[in-house]
């Protein structure tokens, strides 16, 4: 076995140089346990973590709690699944235009201070595992660093680069490959995946030749693909080819879907991650309060040229091309959106963040509540981004779950969000692997003692 397969496999049994900064454990103790099952929650909850695992948890009068392990008071809030984001991009901070971003960063050169900065904000968010779907090879750097605990970020998979045949301008070519053939999409795939790609992304222009191809070269290796797709042709080459997740389908201008597509879909349980508030939901809720857009939470960990930099590219949001065609997406994507949550397909939750505006600290809160406006329950849309989530990335058996013997990735938000799913924007405390992270505005002698502050 190499190095890098054995260090992969640590890395995806979520097992970190640091797993056991709380030997003796702690317990999280009073508050509503929403455990990702779409069960009604749990009421005055107790869940006991010990090192990097979980060992127990339901009802107080349930679960033993050993003498003098710390309590972490959890009344009044509510105890979640860390949140799984299966569509990030950790190279970007939502700046509000690509090519001046690159620009600004210097290609790649700054890379490596940006994506802590992303790591850092999506823990603020709750977000505890991340897909990065499109980055160079410079993240297995920064993963690195997160993952022996020195700085704080989610659990990453990664695609690196994507495979394409139309070339992206804009973003540097170490983010992409292109391929011209089907034989030259297999030898690409293998080269990734030797490299350090996780899963595949594929992007634009592949035929459905390219995609078989690309799909067996990497089921071959035990690895996923993933797509960007919009149009009924891509996703019918993609599902023909054995792509293994739909990404952003249902999120762009497109005339509704055709039922036999979705039906097919829905029966054969094909993932699909939608990314619908990036542009969608994100630009009427940025000319609802701009504000939004200059927050404490949002500077606290970048320095004052790169937030200087953001707010500049934020002055007259309105003009972004990003935006340019919001006004047809909202109309026709408010519909797509809804046809796959009422086809009942099976769904994870994905973001895109941090495209243009579209913030680590913020994205999955509002793509959950943008699928709750399009038809989910709270509890669905929690058990998305938890327990499909893990499923959809093979780690259904220590994620996504709060039960004994899963992987200690928790956490606590303050009020009830099957009440409200926005609540989930108040993200008091996020454990991953056990490591415990809190917001300074909930600190309290327990969180100080086991855990670290934001
Ligand atoms: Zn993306």
């Amino acid at each position: 076995m190499t190095r890098m397969l054995i260090s992969f496999m640590i890395l995806t049994l979520g097992i970190s140089a640091n797993a056991q900064e709380n030997p003796e454990g702690f317990a999280i103790v009073g508050g509503m346990l929403i455990d990702g099952y779409e069960a009604p929650p749990v009421h005055n909850a107790v869940v006991l973590v010990r090192g990097n695992r979980i060992v127990a948890s339901g009802p107080a009068h349930e679960v033993q709690v050993p003498e003098g392990t710390p309590i972490i008071d959890a009344r009044g809030k509510s105890v979640l699944p860390g949140l799984i984001d299966l569509h990030i991009h950790l190279d970007l901070i939502g700046h509000g235009d690509y090519d001046e971003y690159y620009n600004f960063i210097g290609g790649t050169e700054r890379l490596d201070e940006m994506m802590p900065i992303a790591a850092k904000h999506m823990m603020r968010a709750g977000v505890t595992t991340a897909v990065d779907l499109g980055s160079p090879f410079d993240i297995l750097a920064v993963r690195e660093r997160i993952r022996t605990g020195e700085i704080p970020g989610p659990r990453l998979i990664v695609s690196g680069p994507w495979i394409t045949r139309i070339k992206l301008d804009g973003v540097p070519d170490s983010y992409q490959v292109v391929i011209n053939s089907p034989e030259e999409a297999a030898a690409k795939t293998h080269e990734l995946i030797d490299t350090g790609s996780d899963v595949i992304k594929t992007w634009l222009g592949l035929t459905r030749d390219d995609l078989k191809a690309v799909v067996a070269a990497a089921h071959s290796r035990g690895v996923k693909v993933h797509s960007h797709l919009y149009k009924v042709p891509a996703m019918e080459d993609a599902i023909a080819a054995g792509v293994d997740v739909l990404q952003h389908v249902g999120s762009a201008k497109m005339p509704p879907y055709p039922q036999p597509l979705l039906r097919k879909i829905a029966e054969d349980r094909i993932p699909v991650v939608q990314t619908i508030a990036h542009r969608i939901w994100v630009y009427p809720a940025t000319e609802a309060n701009p504000g939004r857009l200059n927050t404490p939470e949002l500077e606290a960990d970048m320095g004052a040229d790169v937030f200087a930099e953001l707010q500049r590219s934020f002055k007259n949001f309105r003009a972004l091309s990003y935006f340019s065609d919001t006004p047809d997406e909202i109309r026709l994507s408010k519909i797509n959106a809804r046809q796959f949550i009422d086809a009942n397909a099976y769904m994870g939750v994905g973001t895109d963040a941090a495209s243009p505006l579209n913030f680590h600290t913020e994205a999955i809160w509002r793509e959950m509540s943008a699928l709750v406006d399009s038809g989910m329950t709270p509890a669905r849309a929690i058990t998305a981004a938890t327990k499909t989530g893990a499923e959809i990335i093979d780690m259904g058996k220590e994620l996504g779950t709060i039960q004994a013997g899963k992987l200690a990735d928790i956490i606590i938000v303050d009020g009830n969000p099957l009440r409200d799913i926005n609540l989930l924007d108040y993200v008091a405390v996020t454990i991953k692997n056990g490591e415990v992270w809190y917001d300074p505005k909930y600190e309290t002698n327990a969180l100080k003692a086991i855990g670290r502050a934001f």
